[in-house]
């Protein structure tokens, strides 16, 4: 039964992300990075869009006034080193509240139920509704036409490849190492960490295939190397960033051979967190049983 819950959530995730990859090609959108105030104006005043600084409240929230819609998004990130007007998870904000506009289902909510959605964005929220409307925004922000080929021609991704893709589509690091790990057909692995504890984390479909099936949670990471690097500061208040090896059972759940990764780790200080990066290298992985024929 929760299994089955699950696909029924994993599938309207996917469906949130097909529609947000579509609404980018709609706007013609032919490289990166993908404005999403250009979305918000091909909707021709439809949605009103402002920034203001609310610290720590909210990052985003939409609302429906007789037949407009008003996107409050939170400006306090600005404060960090950003390449353009906005800083990337600004952006990101905008995109994930863009989603709760396109989801039929949740445009439906904020016109019949007349009471605004508030948003915590980037893969932070548990509540489904949020989780759809990141999987738009990541959609649309970086979608498959635009950065899978550039994805799968990285067989050996470093965190400093996946840096500049992140510039080169104005996002952050923290989207794009999850987008990244979401289209590779390589083994990698994408995980945050907040309080010393794995919070959540995405695993590419090949180690999916070799029975890693999903990566750990609420428990502190066992790797020795990425521990060493995480105790260093816990405040996570700093950017700063290293490298270490470990074994891919060290971050996800599941029955397979061990299997070495390099781990790439960041520190994130706008959310107080660490993001790890893992990657195998594919022609070390163990054979299968099913691949001699
Ligand atoms: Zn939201």
């Amino acid at each position: 039964m929760a299994d089955q819950q699950w696909r029924r959530e994993q599938r309207a995730r996917d469906v949130a992300l097909a529609k947000g990859e579509e609404i980018a090609r709609l706007n013609g959108f032919v490289t990166g990075p993908v404005d999403p105030f250009r979305v918000i104006e091909s909707e021709g005043g439809i949605i009103h869009a402002e920034g203001d600084d609310f610290r720590d409240s909210f990052d985003g929230r939409l609302s429906y006034h007789d037949g407009c819609f008003l996107l409050i998004f939170n400006t306090c990130y600005n404060r960090w080193p950003r390449n353009s007007n906005h800083h990337p998870k600004i952006r990101f904000t905008i995109a994930h509240e863009l989603g709760h506009y396109y989801l039929d289902e949740h445009r439906e909510f904020l016109v019949t139920r007349q009471e605004p959605i508030e948003s915590f964005v980037e893969f932070d929220s548990s509540k489904q509704v949020e989780r759809e409307a990141d999987a738009f925004a990541t959609g649309l922000l970086m979608p498959n036409y635009l950065l899978g080929e550039c994805v799968n021609c990285e067989p050996e991704a470093t965190l400093d490849v996946i840096k500049m893709t992140a510039r080169d589509f104005d996002v952050s690091l923290t989207s794009m190492m999850v987008r990244w790990t979401q289209l590779s057909h390589f083994p990698c692995a994408t995980l945050c960490i907040r309080g010393g504890l794995i919070q959540w984390g995405f695993a590419s479909d090949v180690f999916r295939r070799y029975g890693l099936w999903k990566t750990k949670r609420s428990v502190a990471p066992s790797s020795v190397d990425a521990s060493k690097f995480l105790g260093f500061d816990t405040s996570y208040s700093k950017f700063r960033e290293g490298t270490g090896w470990g074994r891919a059972q060290q971050w996800l759940d599941g029955e397979c051979e061990p299997i070495d990764v390099q781990e790439f780790y960041v520190v994130i200080p706008y959310s107080g967190c660490a993001m790890v990066f893992v990657i195998a290298d594919e022609s070390e992985l163990p054979s299968r049983w099913y691949d001699d024929d």
